[in-house]
Formats: structure tokens, C-alpha cells, sequence
């Protein structure tokens, strides 16, 4: 074991050469009794026949083999140079010497030790100025000296005083962006921050939170509990609140909602042929010939380099990949702006990741090559990202597979180039990289088909920013497919029909045709209201969270706003919004809207939306526990300045309606009522138009004593279907299961509308199948009033109404009832 002194370390030193530097470093050897003062003229020699400078202001001046006599004991010592000296002919300045007099192999047993800091760009420039010896005395042996005066305690173990646990409420779970928002953090802090996913942080499931890859390797899934432990208390706290708020996640993004929608087919052949499935990616129906895309495997050769050179090889790599994708974001940006740019931005970060680089430094020193020890490293981490369970985690692995080329590109001397197709084609390939999909040209591409990936992939994302078809997942199989075999790509509902009849061909084209003049037909009629070809009015009205989305919401031909999500109020900030802030949101809501009517909902906190500062239990079943309603009688404190804020705009504004989430029993719809009753007395506030959700199946079963009492219903789908059919609306395997279409819930659907019938109230649908086409037709013929979805969706909903009578309605509903599954009453609209 080699040691490394304190009195070996001389920090705030300075020269003005960097013969000087040399000359500084060897005394320090001698002085340590390392070698003979002789042996610095040695690593003068080896200066000219090879650089020293290691990369990150280091450098490792050595002896040449000649002069290993004049070592007397293996050993460093290092010469801090605050201002830096200039070290190579490329002006480089070095800021850490470290000078080694190794006898044996013991040299790059010393290397090795430097890869610990070699990576970690600000942990090496704390080094660079530190006044404390013990600083870099750790940092190159991994073991603190002790204090002089107080004896520091020899704890063996790193175990960190301080721990908590949390619950990762991320909806992709923990992926680079928030990962590296959390490394970025810890680092800044200079604090010790370890992930654990088992109580016990020292076991193989743990993290050093300043490394994104040991981060991501973690796995961490939205509800995932795990321990978060520091030295310091302050940061800990820090990071616990940050993981809280989501590390810059929008937490009201749902996996359903960031993948496609499911989809049924708009299109078939009359004459199926030779049909691959896979998982549609992105829309759209393309008629076109195959083309087999097999990335050039890059061939990597384990060439041995003099481990100094290879380290400047890997950090020059690693500089001008890093400039690259400045050059790909601004490009990405102005192509498909910020959301798609911001995918190239991670990418970065996963190039930044010091353990990838330490790894592959390692291998340098072991003597590998710099090309073959960034692959190695990369290399394994690709395989444990596509081992995750987490469909979203384990597309993570094709970014880095893309970063991994683009690093090798340079270290290899090769161009990044475009892939050539040779005409307009449909593309086969086993996956494609972020990078490859963002280049691809559109008048080369009409669409692709992968073997792999996953429709929550960037390469996914990317897709469907660039308007083109593309399918996912369809296995091994397309890669079989012979180039320039004619082909129809159906990317909304991911089919891939091989050698078409010219029949269908025709069809496919004509759909695709019929499809644009669709859109455009429902873009221009989107200001029109709502109604069945026979007349029948539904009301088509936009879930919107914040008044500045009002407007947005009525350009795409809302009629009133159907589901105001209030918790976001709550959940964009870091303390609890006033009775006047609220306000003032609710009431600009109301002015925008003039008189269309707005639909309030009250805070529904809980289940999957956490609000750190809000201190709540934790739960162990949180969907079951103290949600919505239940956390507002929980909770004056927060439920009483909400209603008021909302009493005292619908004093000036009669389009205000409130609705209470999470009604389970008719003794909480009487208790929330009887609240708001209390505030709107106190504060002279007229009568509001007051709701129930209908989202868990009892709501339904009690419509008919409920329906008295309420003057409307809205059905929360999302909430009913998990409730209903016991599925975790979260969960990313039971994902394509969770569909409101099922009879089941379809049957809690009827009951409350037939209730609220009977009692001369209406029924509105807020939940996600409201906006879906299927789900639209279904739903009115149920009898359903009003859809509120989401702003994009207002157009295709109401066109999708004007195409059927209220009568085909109500019969494909009774048809729907009688269906045994979701999939057969999709069928009934789509088959
Ligand atoms: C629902 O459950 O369908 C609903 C609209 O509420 P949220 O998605 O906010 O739980
Ligand atoms: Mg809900």
C-alpha cells in the first residue's frame, strides 16, 4: 500500500516554470526519502519523450526506466500550484504535481488512485486551491489523515450520521434529467450524499449521489421508498425537499399520459398479409418500401498507450463530443424546440458522468487503450440500464449506447454521418439513437419500425415531434424483412403489413389522405359547439390547472373549463399558497372564461401527489389512504382558505362551480358540503353549483342517494378505473390493462348517469377517457353531458361527435355494456 504523507503534500505553493514545478516535486521525494536527488533529472528526460499531463490542471511527472535505481522507496508527493504553470507545448496549466517514484508496476497502482478524482471536474478544482493537505491526501488514497489536534474517530465504515427516507414521486421515475439535478447538488453542497434502496446504504444497492450513472443504476421508479443519508444535515434536508419537488419534474405528468394513448387501428387491410406488430410510437399511416438500417459497428481496438497519452486522448474525446451536443441542442432547438432539445441536454450529462469516466480512466491505467476502456465502461453500463425493470429507465440505455458512439467517433477519427437510405423508405432497424432520429432527413425517411425500444423512449419522442410514423418493440423479426419490400406502416396502432395487395395500397392511401382532411376539418370546426350529427349537445370543456392556460384551452374551442386541478397551486411552489393567492388564480380563471362556466375542484393532495412541505404521514398504501376529501377534513388549515378564496370569487363570478374529489360515502359529500355551506354564510357568497367525483366505484353504487343532493356529477375515469378494477393507475405493467373502457367500470358509469337522470341533474366525464375517441362516443351514449379533456384533444372530440347520432350512441353503449373486455368494446367502434 502506498502512502502519501501530509507533509508530502505542499498546498499555496507556486512556480514560475515548469522545470521549477520539476524541480519542487522531486525535492519533496527526497525529502521523504523517496529517492535520490539524482532521479529529478530523470523526469526531466522523460518529460521530452512524453507529456505528463494527465488531463483536469494534473500532471504525473515520473522517471524514465533508466533512472528507477535512484528510487530508494515507492512513493508520491504532490505540489499544489494555486496560479498553475504552464505544462505542455498546448499551453496547458497544471495546477496539481504529482510527483511518483515507483520502483516497480507499482506506478499505475498509483495512477489508479488518481482516477478517484481524474473525473470529478469540481472536485478536482477544490483540490487545485484547497489550503488543507488533508484534502488532497484524501482524495488520492480515499482515506482522511487524521486531524492534528483532534483525534478524528476511526470509524471504518463511511456510515453517515444523518438519514431519511423518501419516496420518489417522479412519474418517469428517477431518469437523467432529475438524476443529474441531484448530482449537480450534492456536488455543489461538498457534502457526502449516499441513495440506498435497502436500509442498509453499505449493500450493493447504493449510490454515491454525485454520480449520475450510480444514481440511475439504482433504478428508482415513481413510488419507490428508499434512504436518502448525508454528513450533513442541512444538505440532507435540502435534497429530501428537492426530491420531493420532483429535481425539476413536471409531477402532474402521468406514464399514460407521456406515452401515446393506446390506440385502435384506423385503418386494415382488406387482405392481410405478412403482418408484424409492434407498439405504436408515433402517428401516422405511411405507404412506402422497406430499408434494413444496421448501425456500423464500430471497431474498437485494445491498442496499449502510454496511459498519460491515452488519458489526454479520452479527455480531448470527451471535450469535443461535449461541444457536438451544443451544436445538436441548438440545432434540436430551433428544429423541434426546447422539450427535444432538452433530451440532448441529458446527454451531456450522462458524457459528464464521472464514474463512466473514472471507469474507463482505470482501464487506461491498467494499460488498456483509451477507445477500448470507453467502450468497456460504457459498455456495462448500458447492460445494467436494460436490465431495469422500468420500461422508461431501461429506453435510458439507448442514450448511452448514443453517447458512447459519438465519444468513440472521435477517439476512432470517424464522422458522425447521416444514415443513407437511398430514396424515401420505410426504415427497419434494431433501434435508433436519439442523435440518428433527429438527423434523419424527411424526404429519406417515411417512417420506421425498431426490433427494440419502447414508445416512452427519446427516440420515440423524437419521432413523433418529427411528424413521422414509427413502431417500437416489434421484435428480431423486422430485421429479417429483405430491403424494397412493399410495406404499409401503421405507427398510431403499431402494425407493419408486408407486400400489400395494390388494392390495399390504394386504401392505406386513400385513409391516410381521408385522415389530413380530417384534422384539418376538425381544426376549422373547432369553435363550433358540441354536438351529435342529430343535434344533441355535449359540452366539450378543457381540464386546465392554471389560469394562464385559459386562453390556449379557449383558442382550441373549449366551452368552459371542466376540471381545474387546484393541487398544482400547491405542488409549483415550496410553501403553502395564501387564501389571497388563490384568489387571485381562481379569479383570473373566472374572468377568462367570462361566462362559460368554470369547475373547481378542491385540493386532491395525496395518493400520487405529494406536497413536501405539507409534512403528511407517509402511507403505505397511499391511493387508500388519506387522500383528496379525506386529507381536506384532515386539514382545515388548508381547506378552509381554499374555499374561501373560491367563495369569495363566485361572489363577482356565477360561472364558478366546485366539485369534491375522492367522495367515497354520502356522509362526505354531507361533510364537505356543510363546510363550504359555513364559509359561504360567513362570507355573504351566493350558492355555488356543487359536485361530486364520481371515482371510486362506492360514489357509483350511491349515485341514487347522492344525486338529490349534488347538482352534477363527474366521473374521474383515471381514479374509477384503478379503483374499480384494482390496477395502480401508475403501474407501467398493468398500463395497457387500465382502460376505462372496461364494462365494468362502463357499468359504474350507467348507474350514475341513470341517477342523476332520474333527479334532473347531469353527468360530466373529467378522466382521460373522455378524450379519447372511443372513449367520447361510449360515453355520450351513456348519457354522459359534458367531456372535459384535455386542450389538444377539444377539436378530434367534437368532430368525433358530429359523425354519429344520439341514437347509433346509445346503442353502441348498450352494445358496450355487454362486452366482455375493454379491448372488444374498443373493437365495437374501431374493429
Ligand atoms: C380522475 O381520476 O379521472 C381525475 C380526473 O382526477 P385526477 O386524474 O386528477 O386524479
Ligand atoms: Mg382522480
Amino acid at each position: 500500500m502506498i502512502e502519501l504523507p501530509q507533509q508530502l503534500v505542499r498546498v499555496g505553493a507556486s512556480a514560475h516554470s515548469k522545470d521549477d514545478a520539476l524541480e519542487q516535486v522531486a525535492a519533496l521525494l527526497a525529502e521523504g526519502g523517496n529517492i535520490d536527488p539524482a532521479y529529478l533529472e530523470g523526469m526531466r528526460v522523460r518529460e521530452t519523450q512524453a507529456n505528463t499531463y494527465l488531463g483536469n490542471g494534473i500532471a504525473i511527472p515520473h522517471g524514465t526506466p533508466d533512472s528507477r535505481h535512484l528510487i530508494r522507496k515507492t512513493g508520491i508527493a504532490v505540489l499544489q500550484l494555486p496560479q498553475g504553470v504552464q505544462w505542455g507545448a498546448d499551453g496547458e496549466q497544471v495546477h496539481l504535481v504529482v510527483g511518483i517514484a515507483a520502483a516497480s508496476d507499482e506506478h499505475l497502482d498509483i495512477l489508479r488512485r488518481l482516477t478517484r478524482v481524474l473525473g470529478d471536474e469540481d472536485g478536482v478544482r477544490r483540490l487545485w486551491v484547497t489550503q488543507n493537505p488533508a484534502d488532497i491526501v484524501e482524495a488520492l488514497t480515499g482515506e482522511r489523515p487524521p486531524a492534528a489536534v483532534t483525534a478524528a474517530p476511526a470509524a471504518a465504515a463511511p456510515a453517515l450520521p444523518f438519514s431519511a427516507q423518501v419516496t420518489l414521486p417522479n412519474p418517469l421515475g428517477m431518469h437523467a434529467r432529475p438524476a443529474t439535478m441531484l448530482a449537480n447538488m450534492v456536488k455543489k453542497s461538498g457534502a457526502k450524499v449516499r441513495l440506498g434502496r435497502d436500509a442498509a446504504l453499505s449493500s450493493g444497492r447504493s449510490a454515491d449521489a454525485t454520480k449520475l450513472m450510480q444514481i440511475l443504476g439504482l433504478g428508482l421508479t415513481r413510488g419507490t421508498t428508499f434512504t436518502v443519508s448525508s454528513d450533513d444535515q442541512a444538505t440532507l434536508k435540502a435534497v429530501v425537499d428537492a426530491i420531493h419537488a420532483g429535481l425539476g419534474d413536471d409531477l402532474s405528468v402521468t406514464p399514460a399520459s407521456a406515452a401515446p394513448a393506446r390506440r385502435q387501428r384506423d385503418w386494415q387491410p382488406a387482405t392481410p398479409g405478412t403482418t408484424l406488430e409492434g407498439v405504436g410510437a408515433a402517428d401516422g399511416l405511411v405507404v412506402g418500401v422497406t430499408r434494413q438500417h444496421a448501425p456500423k459497428a464500430l471497431n474498437v481496438p485494445d491498442t496499449p498507450t502510454d496511459p498519460a497519452e491515452a488519458a489526454a486522448q479520452l479527455d480531448a474525446a470527451l471535450k469535443a463530443a461535449d461541444a457536438d451536443l451544443d451544436n445538436v441542442i441548438a440545432d434540436v432547438r430551433a428544429k423541434f424546440g426546447a422539450e427535444k432539445a432538452a433530451i440532448f441536454g441529458a446527454h451531456k450529462e450522462l458524457l459528464a458522468d464521472e464514474g463512466t469516466v473514472q471507469d474507463a480512466v482505470s482501464r487506461i491505467l491498467d494499460g488498456h487503450g483509451a477507445a477500448w476502456a470507453y467502450q468497456q465502461a460504457t459498455n456495462e453500463r448500458v447492460a445494467s440500464l436494460q436490465k431495469l425493470d422500468d420500461p422508461t429507465l431501461a429506453a435510458r440505455a439507448i442514450d448511452l449506447s448514443d453517447v458512447q458512439r459519438r465519444v468513440l467517433r472521435h477517439l476512432l477519427g470517424l464522422h458522425e454521418e447521416n444514415i443513407q437510405t437511398g430514396g424515401p423508405v420505410i426504415l427497419l432497424a434494431p433501434d435508433l439513437t436519439p442523435s440518428d432520429t433527429a438527423r434523419l432527413e424527411p424526404d429519406a425517411v417515411l417512417g420506421f419500425a425498431t426490433a427494440q425500444g419502447g414508445p416512452t423512449s427519446h427516440t420515440a419522442i423524437i419521432a413523433r415531434g418529427l411528424g413521422l410514423p414509427a413502431m417500437v418493440a416489434v421484435g428480431d423479426g423486422v430485421l429479417d424483412v429483405p430491403d424494397g419490400t412493399p410495406a404499409i406502416l401503421d405507427g398510431s396502432a403499431g402494425f407493419l403489413y408486408l407486400n400489400p395487395t395494390d388494392a390495399d395500397v390504394q386504401s392505406a392511401r386513400d385513409r391516410m389522405a381521408g385522415l389530413a382532411r380530417e384534422r384539418e376539418t376538425a381544426r376549422a370546426a373547432r369553435h363550433h359547439p358540441g354536438v351529435t350529427r342529430d343535434g344533441v349537445r355535449v359540452e366539450v370543456a378543457a381540464n386546465i390547472n392554471r389560469a394562464g392556460d385559459a386562453a390556449g384551452a379557449l383558442d382550441a374551442g373549449a366551452e368552459g373549463v371542466g376540471l381545474m386541478r387546484t393541487e398544482f397551486l400547491f405542488l409549483e411552489r415550496d410553501s403553502l399558497p395564501g387564501e389571497d393567492d388563490q384568489e387571485r388564480e381562481y379569479r383570473a380563471m373566472a374572468a377568462a372564461l367570462g361566462d362559460r362556466p368554470l369547475i373547481i375542484r378542491t385540493l386532491d393532495i395525496g395518493g400520487d401527489k405529494e406536497v413536501p412541505y405539507l409534512g403528511l404521514a407517509r402511507e403505505d398504501n397511499s391511493f387508500l389512504g388519506i387522500r383528496g376529501i379525506r386529507l381536506c377534513f384532515e386539514r382545515p388549515d388548508l381547506f378552509l382558505p381554499q374555499l374561501r378564496a373560491i367563495a369569495r370569487v363566485a361572489r363577482d363570478h356565477p360561472n364558478v362551480h366546485v366539485m369534491f374529489p375522492m367522495i367515497s360515502t354520502l356522509e362526505d359529500f354531507r361533510r364537505a358540503r356543510a363546510i363550504l355551506d359555513d364559509v359561504r354564510q360567513e362570507l355573504g357568497a351566493p350558492r355555488i353549483p356543487l359536485g361530486v367525483m364520481v371515482e371510486v366505484p362506492s360514489a357509483a353504487l350511491l349515485a341514487e342517494q347522492l344525486a338529490p343532493e349534488v347538482d352534477f356529477f363527474s366521473v374521474g375515469t383515471n381514479d374509477l378505473t384503478q379503483y374499480t378494477l384494482a390496477m395502480d393507475r401508475m403501474h407501467p405493467q398493468l398500463a395497457r390493462q387500465t382502460d376505462a373502457m372496461h364494462p365494468a367500470v362502463l357499468q359504474l358509469i350507467r348507474l350514475t348517469v341513470e341517477a342523476a337522470q332520474k333527479h334532473g341533474k347531469w353527468v360530466g366525464v373529467c378522466g382521460g377517457a373522455a378524450g379519447d375517441e372511443v372513449g367520447a362516443l361510449v360515453l355520450t351514449g351513456l348519457g354522459v353531458k359534458e367531456l372535459s379533456v384535455s386542450t389538444p384533444q377539444i377539436p378530434g372530440v367534437k368532430a368525433a361527435l358530429r359523425q354519429h347520432t344520439s341514437q347509433e350512441l346509445k346503442e353502441l353503449a348498450a352494445r358496450a355494456l355487454q362486452q366482455p373486455d375493454a379491448a372488444s368494446v374498443r373493437a365495437l367502434v374501431k374493429g
